[in-house]
C-alpha cells in the first residue's frame, strides 16, 4: 500500500515546525505532513501568546532557532523592526539583540523561516502539508506507521515523530486538579481577567514563570487588589540579566557527576564571582550546555536527589523572569499587594458562596487550612507523566506497548537519535520524538534552543 507521507510529524509548535524547516532545507525530495489541531503552525500554547507583555524570558541573543547561525533572532527582528513591526520595542531602549521579544512575534519569526525553508524545499520537490486534526492513534506494520485522526482520517508514513509538547497538569486527571482547571482563570486570558473586580483578591497556585505571566495579565487587565501566591517552596523566579561570560568549569572538570557535586562546584564558582564583582548568573549560564550529558549519565537514584533537593532552586534560578515583568512582580511584592506563601495545594473546597477557596498546608505546618479569593489561577506546571494524560494517543501508545515511560516517568524513554523504545526497550525503526516528550532523557528539553537543536539532530537522522 502506497504512503502519504514520508514523514508525519505529529504536533506542529515549535519542535514540530522546526523539524519541518530543517528537513526542508536538506538534499532530496520528501513528502511531509504536520498533523496539528491548531489552525497555525509553529505557534503552540507557548507562542500563540497575544499580549505584548507575555515575552520571552531569553534576550534575542539567547532565542535563535537556527543552531548554526546563533544571530537568527537578532537578523529578523532587526528587518522587522526596520519594516515598521513591533514599534514599543523602542521603549526599551537596548540593542536589538537585547531586546526580550514578546512570544506572539516569535510565532511569526518561527513561521516566516517555515516559509523560506517551503520555498526553499519545492525547489527539489519537498511539500509540507498541514492537516488540521488531532492524532488519536498510531500502529505499526511492517512497512509504515498507521494513524488515525479525530476527523476520521487515516494516514500512512513511512516513519513519525512524537513532537506533541507540553500537557497542561490541570487539563489531565490528576488527583488535585478535578474540577480546578473549570474553576481557575487562564493565566494568559487577560479579557475573562477584565470582567473581575479590580480590587478583588486572586488566589494563584505556582510561583514559576506561568506566574509571572499571570501576574503580567493581572495588570494588563487593571487589576489593583491583592494577588497570594502558594507554592510548595515559595521561591519566586529571579530576573534575567546579561552576564558577561564565564569559564566553562564543568567542560574543563568532567570528574563532576553528581548533583551534589555540581552544586558544591556551582557555589563555589558563584562565590568566586561575586567576589570578582561578577554576577551570579554567569558561572550558572555555563551549566545549561551540561545539563543534557550530567543528566543522562546519572543514576535513577541521583536524578530522584536532583528533582528533591536541587530542582525548585534549579527552577527559579535558571528559568528566569524577563526583566520587565520581574520588575512588576518585585513592585507588586514591595507594595504588599502580591505575597508569596510556602504552601502546598491541598484541593478545592466546594461550596463557596463568594469567589472560591482552596485547601493548603503551609510549609512547616501539619494541618490544612481554607484560603478565600474572588478568582484563581493555577499555574502549578505540567504533566510529564504520559500514564495521567488523559489524552487518547499518550493512552494509545502506552496501550499497544509502543512507548515505555522515561526515566522517572518523565515523558517517554527514547534512544540517543530520538527512536522511542517500545514496552521491551527495542528502539523504534519508524517512530521518534522530539522536545518535551524526552524530559526524563535530557531534563532539558523543552526551550526554544532545546528544540532547535534537537530539530536539526533528528532531521539529519531520518534523512540519512
Ligand atoms: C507559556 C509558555 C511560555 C514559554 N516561554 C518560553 C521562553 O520564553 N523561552 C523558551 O526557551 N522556552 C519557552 N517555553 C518552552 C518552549 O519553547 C515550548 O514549550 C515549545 O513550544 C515546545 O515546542 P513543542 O512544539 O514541543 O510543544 P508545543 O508548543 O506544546 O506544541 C505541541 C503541539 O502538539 C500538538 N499536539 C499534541 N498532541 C497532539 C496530537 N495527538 N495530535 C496532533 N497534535 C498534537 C498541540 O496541539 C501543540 O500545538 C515556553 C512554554 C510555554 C508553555
Amino acid at each position: 500500500m502506497a504512503c502519504d507521507a514520508d514523514i508525519m510529524i505529529i504536533g506542529g509548535g515549535l519542535s514540530g515546525t522546526m523539524l519541518a524547516v530543517q528537513l526542508l532545507r536538506q538534499a532530496g525530495r520528501r513528502t511531509i505532513l504536520i498533523i496539528e489541531p491548531r489552525a497555525e503552525l509553529g505557534r503552540g500554547e507557548a507562542y500563540s501568546a497575544v499580549e505584548l507583555g507575555h515575552t520571552l524570558n531569553g534576550n534575542a541573543a539567547r532565542m535563535s532557532v537556527d543552531p548554526d547561525n546563533p544571530d537568527d533572532l537578532t537578523q529578523w527582528l532587526t528587518e522587522h523592526i526596520a519594516a515598521g513591526g513591533w514599534p514599543e520595542s523602542a521603549e526599551q531602549n537596548v540593542p536589538i539583540s537585547e531586546l526580550f521579544p514578546p512570544r506572539g512575534l516569535f510565532g511569526v519569526y518561527v513561521q516566516q523561516r517555515l516559509a523560506e525553508a517551503r520555498r526553499v524545499g519545492a525547489q527539489q520537490g519537498s511539500t509540507v502539508e498541514h492537516i488540521c486534526a488531532e492524532v488519536l492513534d498510531l500502529q505499526t506494520d511492517a512497512d509504515a506507521v498507521l494513524l488515525s485522526l479525530s476527523d476520521g482520517q487515516s494516514l500512512r508514513g513511512a516513519c513519525a515523530v512524537l513532537a506533541t509538547g507540553m500537557f497542561p497538569a490541570a487539563r489531565t486527571a490528576q488527583k488535585h486538579s478535578s474540577g480546578l482547571n473549570a474553576a481557575a482563570l487562564d493565566p494568559w486570558n487577560v479579557a475573562a481577567m477584565r470582567q473581575l473586580d479590580p480590587q478583588a483578591s486572586v488566589l494563584i497556585i505556582g510561583s514559576g514563570l506561568t506566574m509571572v505571566d499571570a501576574v503580567v495579565s493581572l495588570e494588563q487587565a487593571g487589576h489593583r487588589g491583592p494577588i497570594e501566591v502558594f507554592s510548595r517552596h515559595g521561591l519566586l523566579p529571579h530576573a534575567r540579566r546579561q552576564p558577561p561570560a564565564w569559564p566553562d568549569f564543568l567542560g574543563d572538570d568532567k570528574s563532576i557527576r553528581t548533583p551534589r557535586q555540581l552544586l558544591r562546584e556551582l557555589r563555589r564558582h558563584c562565590r568566586a564571582a561575586i567576589a570578582q564583582g561578577v554576577d551570579w548568573q554567569a558561572p550558572l549560564d555555563t551549566v545549561r550546555v551540561h545539563i543534557a550529558r550530567l543528566w543522562s549519565q546519572a543514576t535513577d537514584v541521583q536524578r530522584r536527589q536532583f528533582v528533591r533537593h536541587v530542582r525548585p532552586w534549579w527552577e527559579s534560578h535558571h528559568h528566569r523572569s524577563p526583566p520587565l515583568s520581574a520588575a512588576l512582580v518585585e513592585r507588586l511584592h514591595g507594595e504588599g499587594r502580591l505575597r508569596i506563601q510556602a504552601a502546598s495545594f491541598k484541593g478545592l473546597e466546594p461550596n463557596s458562596k463568594d469567589g472560591i477557596s482552596i485547601r493548603i498546608r503551609r510549609r512547616g505546618e501539619s494541618e490544612t487550612c481554607v484560603v478565600q479569593g474572588a478568582a484563581l489561577i493555577n499555574s502549578s506546571g505540567i504533566e510529564y507523566d504520559w500514564r495521567r494524560v488523559a489524552r487518547p494517543l499518550p493512552q494509545q501508545l502506552l496501550a499497544r506497548g509502543l512507548i515505555q515511560p522515561g526515566p522517572l516517568a518523565l515523558g517517554i524513554a527514547a534512544a540517543v537519535d530520538g527512536a522511542v523504545l517500545d514496552a521491551d526497550g527495542r528502539a523504534s525503526s519508524r517512530v521518534f520524538a522530539m522536545g518535551p516528550p524526552l524530559r526524563g532523557m535530557w531534563w532539558e528539553s523543552t526551550a526554544v534552543t532545546d528544540v532547535a537543536l534537537q530539530a536539526k539532530a533528528l532531521a539529519l537522522r531520518l534523512v540519512g
